[in-house]
């Protein structure tokens, strides 16, 4: 399996992901998505938006603020209970998370621990110029919440009839004891959430249409099923307000970890947030009721990581690494190049084609050293195909397509380049 090093190395080479206000020494765990780390991350949100949402007539998205009313984290128990337990060592006053230690003893200097006691993870801060109590709020440490909230003005204002979803991509923040690994575990991340309401008779179906649906979407992300393991989670592991939940963990170069959830919310959330009357009213019997909810959850920078892992390859034949993305995921979906630099000729002829591409797909320019190194830097970055303008091309118009994959040359006419890109997008 790759060295996670290997691939925070390459994400800082090329562009993708740099650890946050480096200059200034950084700042614990916090990462900043480079341009072409924008690029695969918004390929990913995108691809997302586009599979639940608009391609599926019972779901709508929201894009709520991030800090909401103090309220709602008292209803949602979140203030209560969104904890983990913290340990702290004796000698050295590193801090642990409890649950995370295989031994009692601190992992750097073996010294003794202080009794757990429970952290709530909560970022807090300030909304107006006083610091006092009654100006504390929380940035969201779930997207979650805001489709419970705003469940009675989505379901009002479109229409909509159970089974139906509201789907969310944002920001969540969390104090975590313990951030690391790379952009695995931060205090501030993003997350694609979808809270799927249904009637109650009906949870388990829709539990199992979402746990295929997870599955498929791994495969969107070029996961194969080796290194993913779906996980039950026992009564008394779960979260404060889930009756079933399945994780998909997966086997990440520092342990078999949790990568996405599934959690059958019942209707807690509902029930706290309108407490005084039901939110939802069947168009047909007049029935009022609080709709339970199936969660799926994925977290943004979790499944960049994954891909990333996933598509890294190593290719000792040819000495050479590459990135064998989805090519709907790739940053750049071609790079465009004049067979030499110092030909007037092949460069108009290559920028002519860069500029009508470009008008359509993310492209890539390169005319420094010679091809090969081009196709070294274009294959580490995940570019499927590179296409280079030759004498040829001035001739009869047609110019060589390298595959990232295999490393074959096809000839193909200018004229049928979009498409050729276009088809292998799917
Ligand atoms: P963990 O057990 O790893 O702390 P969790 O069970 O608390 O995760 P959830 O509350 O289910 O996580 O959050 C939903 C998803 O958000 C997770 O499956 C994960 O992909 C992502 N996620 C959660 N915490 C973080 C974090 N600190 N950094 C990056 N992604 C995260």
């Amino acid at each position: 399996m790759t060295d996670i090093n290997t691939i925070i190395s390459l994400c800082k080479r090329r562009g993708f992901i740099f650890p946050g206000s480096e200059i200034y020494g950084g700042l614990a765990n916090s990462w900043d998505y480079g341009p072409l780390g924008v690029e695969l991350k918004n390929n990913i949100k995108q691809l997302w938006w586009r599979r639940f949402v608009h391609e599926r007539d019972d779901m709508v998205g929201i894009d709520a603020a991030l800090i909401m009313n103090p309220k709602v984290w008292e209803a949602s128990g979140h203030l209560k209970e969104f904890s983990d337990p913290l340990v702290e060592c004796k000698e050295c006053h590193s801090r642990f998370r409890a649950d995370q230690l295989t031994e009692n003893k601190c992992p750097n200097c073996g010294g003794e621990f202080t009794q757990p006691k429970q952290f709530n993870l909560m970022l807090k801060t300030y909304l107006g110029p006083a610091e006092e109590k009654a100006n504390e709020v929380y940035f969201r440490p779930e997207t979650a919440q805001a489709m419970f909230v705003d469940f009675k003005n989505v379901a009002d204002s479109m229409r909509k009839r159970l089974p139906f979803g509201i789907a969310q991509i944002g920001k969540a923040f969390r104090n975590e004891i313990t951030p690391g690994n790379f952009i695995f575990r931060m205090r501030e991340f993003e997350q694609m959430e979808i809270e799927y309401f249904v009637r109650e008779e009906d949870w388990q179906k829709y539990f199992d249409h979402w746990l295929g649906e997870m599955r498929s979407w791994l495969k969107e992300l070029g996961v194969g099923d080796a290194r993913i393991h779906e996980a039950e989670i026992p009564d008394g592991d779960r979260a404060h307000y889930s009756k079933r939940t399945v994780d998909f963990e997966y086997e990440y170069p520092f342990g078999q970890k949790e990568l996405y959830g599934l959690a059958y919310r019942t209707n807690f959330d509902l029930k706290n947030h309108f407490p005084d009357g039901a939110p939802y009213r069947d168009p047909e019997s007049g029935e009022e009721f609080w709709p339970h909810v199936i969660e799926p959850t994925w977290g943004v920078d979790r499944s960049v990581l994954v891909t990333l892992l996933e598509a890294y390859q190593e290719d000792t034949e040819k000495k050479r690494v590459y990135l064998k993305l989805p090519p709907k995921l790739a940053p750049y979906k071609v790079a465009v190049f004049p067979l030499l630099a110092n030909k007037p000729d092949l460069v108009a002829k290559a920028r002519e084609i860069y500029d009508t591409l470009r008008k359509k797909f993310p492209v890539a320019w390169d005319d420094r050293g010679n091809v090969g190194k081009r196709y070294y830097a274009q294959d580490e970055i995940g570019t499927p195909w590179c296409i280079t303008v030759d004498f040829q091309s001035l001739e009869d118009s047609t110019v060589t397509v390298r595959d990232r994959d295999t490393g074959e040359q096809v000839r193909v006419s200018v004229a049928d380049l979009d498409p050729f890109i276009s088809e292998r997008l799917v």
